[in-house]
């Protein structure tokens, strides 16, 4: 599995529809203060299923809809699509009867969000369970926020253990027993 495409539209600051294509290898974003590094990586969290606003640096969930600009109206939504090569054959079970995956959350004013996968609508939680499963997602450790590295220097020895778990992939087998025991 690996990501091939991020698109945006409507995400932040990224009004009109932009793709960033990502090829093999280290991909670098580089670019002056306030051009929407940040956002980039925060669209690619929040495809994945990231619920809490305060990680998308907003106050509610729809702060991540344009706002407008002197010169541009707000937006009554925004979309994010992520496009998975699954070439090797490694989705989890569920997922795994293509080549191609595309992931797409849109939210609407007022509405809220909602996924599809390859244009069947999803829901939420197994989105999140395919980005858990392949050991990524929106909280995963290969995602590195500003001001991450210091917090885990910083971090509580159990807190910096879920860091671990999370990079050896048994987050999806923590939700699960979580999920079960609650039943
Ligand atoms: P730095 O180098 O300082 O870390 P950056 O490249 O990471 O900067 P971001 O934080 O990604 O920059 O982008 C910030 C920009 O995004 C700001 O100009 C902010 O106004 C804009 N922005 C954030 N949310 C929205 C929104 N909902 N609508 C319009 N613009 C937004
Ligand atoms: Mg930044």
């Amino acid at each position: 599995m690996r990501f091939s495409r991020l698109r945006l539209t409507g995400f932040k600051s990224f009004v009109d529809p932009t793709d960033l294509i990502i090829n093999d290898g280290l991909t670098g974003v580089v670019g002056p203060n306030g051009c929407g590094k940040s956002n980039l990586l925060e669209a690619l969290r929040w495809v994945m299923g990231e619920t809490r606003a305060k990680a998308m640096r907003g106050g509610g969930m729809e702060d991540v809809i344009f706002a407008g600009a002197s010169s541009r109206p707000a937006r009554n939504f925004a979309e994010v699509s992520l496009h998975i090569d699954n070439a090797d054959r490694l989705a989890p079970a569920g997922f795994n009867d293509h080549d191609h995956l595309e992931i797409v959350r849109r939210i609407t004013r007022d509405v809220g969000s909602a996924y599809k996968v390859n244009s069947k609508d999803t829901r939420a939680r197994d989105v999140q369970m395919l980005f858990a499963d392949a050991a990524t997602g929106a909280h995963s450790p290969a995602l590195v926020r500003q001001g991450q590295i210091s917090e885990l220097i910083n971090a509580k020895p159990k807190n910096r253990r879920k860091v671990l778990e999370d990079a050896a992939g048994i987050g999806g087998l923590y939700q699960r027993r979580h999920e079960a025991e609650l039943k």
